[in-house]
């Protein structure tokens, strides 16, 4: 029997599925164990594999199904499927095939001089690469088409939906009120002690605190397997393969504990998606926002909480060197909430992180817009440091070079995480009025807060856009207040002010 159209777009995507899962199999293996003499080989069999899969979403075939199937497609799955493909091949289509390989070119050859320059606080060797990789976003942008600001061509990326228009509507009130809110801290009379938290800790039972702590996530190790790299992530080949990697630093077991905690919201996100999605597209998180939403729920709102080390301090004492059992909970909690402005923004504490974030997209948005010139980006740092965090760079490596992403040619990328932030103090507030969020954690039973987010966030996998989520899990739009009072009342609190 010949297979219907609908059979064969389904088969084609299920095609495009395995080729990634493949990719991200071998990438994984790349940050996680394969020999150092293996990279380049490997990169080279993951640069065929894209373009198998490139081949696909840009291919006459898909084309051909969409138009065909798209008028009399009933079923949800199916829609969204097709508007999914659908807008990657005209994305994708838009941008002409020699203009790209020139900006691949361009991103690897841009990473090195950066990593050169960072090293040396040089911003200048990077300058030219940047002003290049500037314009070829703003070609793209051009290409891809946008209604209001060049800027949401490349938003669209990340954050589907999200708009200039509305970030520009609540950054300035969450950077307003957290320099604010800083300013308190720094005045407040109390004060941690985060030298109580030094010491050495062994390696091997920070990993098995980790694995301790994800299982009573509800993190399936069925599922998933937990493993080291120097820069942690969470990959999901598919929901029931969703790796965590973790980093163990024998001097700060913070790295370990918040990191591995972070990267298993990740994963749960991707091992609870509906498994009617396997095999398509649709089966990951919606957005970067989303995603980080998920990540930085179980990190801050959860594993930073006083009601968290009540239940969990005990668990880590017994795995922690002797000298823990001489810290007060108290005096332990204190110190993992200090609040510090840092130059490094993956270093940030939960109440300066946003500010990072602030000094980027402003600094990107008004790049991307032409509104300032690559060369004046430093000082502009510093300046937006100062004002913001109160501190400024001494040089360059810490400061306006510290970061990757424009390096490989992201932009837009940055404002997810703030938008991860502010969706996660919505998400938590909605929870918190449907189930006993505080009285789960304490007893250390995560049961129902999985269940809550599976069923309001993760088994949607794509199939809903960012904002979607957020109207029907809190019924509001996006709203900064959440993240505002949710660190205002913490913060307040622990600083006593
Ligand atoms: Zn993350």
């Amino acid at each position: 029997m010949n297979q219907s159209t609908e059979q064969k777009f389904w088969a084609l995507l299920k095609q495009q599925s395995a080729y990634e899962e493949a990719i991200g199999l071998m990438a994984w293996d790349m940050r996680t164990k394969a020999p150092k003499k293996g990279i380049d080989n490997r990169s080279e069999v993951i640069g065929i594999l894209a373009e198998k899969v490139h081949h696909i979403q840009t291919s006459e075939e898909i084309s051909k199904y969409i138009e065909e199937l798209k008028p009399k497609a009933d079923d949800s799955k199916l829609r969204s499927a097709l508007e999914d493909a659908e807008e990657t091949f005209n994305r994708t289509n838009k941008i002409p095939a020699q203009l790209y390989k020139e900006f691949v070119t361009l991103q690897s050859s841009s990473e090195s001089k950066w990593a050169e320059a960072k090293e040396n606080g040089n911003f200048k060797k990077f300058q030219p690469y940047l002003e290049e990789l500037v314009r070829y976003n703003q070609r793209f942008a051009e290409l891809w088409g946008y209604k209001n600001h060049i800027y949401d061509a490349l938003l669209h990326n990340y954050e589907p939906g999200v708009t200039v228009k509305q970030l520009d509507q609540v950054f300035p009130k969450v950077r307003d009120a957290l320099t604010k809110l800083l300013n308190n801290v720094q005045l407040a009379d109390a004060a941690p002690d985060p030298s109580l938290l030094q010491g050495h800790f062994p390696k091997q039972r920070q990993e098995q605190f980790s694995k301790e702590i994800l299982k009573k996530m509800c993190y399936d190790f069925d599922a998933g397997r937990l493993d080291e790299t120097i820069h942690p992530f969470a990959i999901g080949l598919n929901r029931n393969d969703v790796r965590v990697t973790t980093k163990y630093d024998e001097k700060d077991f913070r790295t370990a504990v918040f990191g591995t905690i972070h990267e298993g919201g990740h994963a749960l996100y991707e091992q609870n998606i509906d498994p009617e999605l396997s095999f398509t597209p649709l089966a990951t998180g919606t957005s970067m926002g989303i995603h980080e939403s998920q990540s930085l729920f179980w990190e801050n709102f959860i594993a930073r909480s006083r009601e968290f080390w009540e239940n969990h301090y005990p668990l880590f004492q017994s795995f922690a060197p002797e000298r823990f059992k001489q810290i007060a909970l108290d005096d332990f909690f204190f110190a993992v909430n200090e609040v510090k402005p840092s130059l490094i923004r993956i270093e940030a504490d939960e109440l300066t992180y946003c500010l990072h974030i602030m000094v980027r997209y402003e600094l990107e948005k008004a790049l991307i817009s032409g509104e300032i010139k690559v060369k004046h980006l430093p000082e502009l740092w510093n300046e937006k440091m100062k004002a913001y965090l109160g501190i400024v760079p001494h040089n360059d490596s810490v400061g306006v070079l510290q970061d990757i992403h424009w390096a490989g040619g992201d932009f837009g990328y940055f404002p997810s995480y703030a938008l991860g932030y502010m969706y996660a103090a919505q998400f938590d507030a909605a929870m918190r009025k449907d189930i006993d969020v505080a009285g789960a954690v304490r007893s250390g039973d995560f049961q129902l807060i999985k269940e809550w987010l599976t069923k309001h966030i993760h088994q949607f996998g794509k199939t809903k856009k960012p904002l979607m989520i957020v109207k029907d899990v809190t019924g509001d739009g996006l709203n900064p207040d959440y993240l505002i009072s949710y660190l205002t009342n913490k913060y307040k609190g622990i600083y006593q002010f």
